[in-house]
């Protein structure tokens, strides 16, 4: 499918990519570029890749594809880097979670001769590094793919094949209604669990501890969660602020609701929302995407970027 395909930011996404491309022979040469020559040792023991480099613009140089899997707020310095060694007519491609940011970095820093189209696999755990990814881990979950407005349509095509082939259905957005629809679906509840398990942190010492001792009543599934990547998720905000900012307000209105209704002894307006919360869950397994079904080396339940697993869920249970 592809001759050369860069890989740059050989993390959680970066090596589960590389690995589905290795494992359904989507490229003939992979090759890894990142920045830690940590990661690049792990990399080549792990016989990941082709060739590894930690000077960017030499691992561009006549590859066809070029995809960015670095946190959203290095996508600028990484694109800096590699523009002036992209050859012409390649894709540059990237999985940030943010889309309308990064467009607008890719727009300006990589050369006209360049195609782009941006890209985000809705799938993930809250680990990192190389040996943290799977080729498993895009199977049956979502790809969107954001071109610009004058991408060729066999540009796309071209992508859409190599993320179908790793196992992802794909849909094409916008940047900035992906961003909104990310907000509510990914970014808020990320902000929730830190937020619930940051209030735990500066309990006292006494009362903490009792919150450990019985997590499993639901504390657990949020601490799973706020233990996802800090740079990644801290670039995740700085870079959705005004769709984060609009959804929290929202959110916001949302829970005095709740509130009242408590302090009211309101059970009907209770009851109905949670029916309805219900529902939501019903439709999500119904689409499929509920599932964990692939699991890693450590045998662990394996969870997408986007909802809490249920803690009845099967999939969970080791
Ligand atoms: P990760 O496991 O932390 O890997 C990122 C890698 O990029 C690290 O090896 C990091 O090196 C390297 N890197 C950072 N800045 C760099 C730079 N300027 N030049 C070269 N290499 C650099 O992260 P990840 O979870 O794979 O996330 C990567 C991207 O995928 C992010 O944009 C994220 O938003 C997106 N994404 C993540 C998920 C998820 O669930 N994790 C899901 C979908 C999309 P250091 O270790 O030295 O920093």
């Amino acid at each position: 499918m592809f001759k050369q395909i860069t890989i740059i930011g050989f993390g959680l996404i970066g090596s589960s990519l590389a690995r589905a491309i290795k494992r359904h022979k989507l490229a003939d040469r992979i090759v890894c570029a990142d920045q830690s020559r940590e990661v690049c040792e792990k990399v080549k023991s792990l016989g990941l890749a082709d060739e590894i480099f930690t000077d960017l613009a030499k691992s561009v140089k006549d590859s066809d594809l070029v995809v960015l899997c670095v946190p959203v707020g290095a996508m600028q310095s990484v694109a800096e880097k590699i523009a002036p060694a992209l050859s012409a007519g390649a894709i540059v491609t990237d999985v940030g979670s943010v889309k309308t940011s990064v467009m607008k970095t890719l727009q300006l820093k990589i050369p006209a001769k360049v195609h782009i189209v941006g890209g985000h696999p809705i799938a993930g755990t809250e680990h990192s590094g190389p040996e943290a990814g799977f080729a498993e881990l895009f199977i049956g979950r979502w790809c969107i793919l954001t071109p610009m407005q004058h991408t060729e349509l066999r540009v796309v095509e071209k992508l859409t094949k190599l993320w179908e082939a790793c196992g992802s259905n794909i849909e094409i957005m916008d940047p900035e209604h992906h961003d909104l629809v990310l907000g509510i679906t990914s970014h808020l509840p990320h902000l929730i669990a830190y937020t619930i398990v940051g209030t735990a942190t500066d309990m006292e010492e006494d009362l903490k501890g009792e919150v450990i001792k019985f997590s499993a009543s639901g504390f657990r599934d949020f601490t799973r969660i706020a233990s996802s990547d800090p740079v990644m998720w801290r670039d995740v905000f700085l870079n959705n602020k005004e769709a984060v900012l609009e959804i929290l307000q929202r959110f916001t209105e949302d829970l005095t609701a709740m509130q009242k209704a408590i302090r009211k002894g309101d059970g009907d307006y209770l009851y109905q929302t949670f029916k309805e919360t219900r529902d939501i869950r019903k439709a999500i397994i119904e689409a499929g995407q509920a599932t964990y079904a692939y699991p890693t080396k450590s045998q662990e339940a394996v969870v997408p970027e986007v909802v809490p697993p249920a803690a009845s869920d099967p999939a969970r249970q080791r």
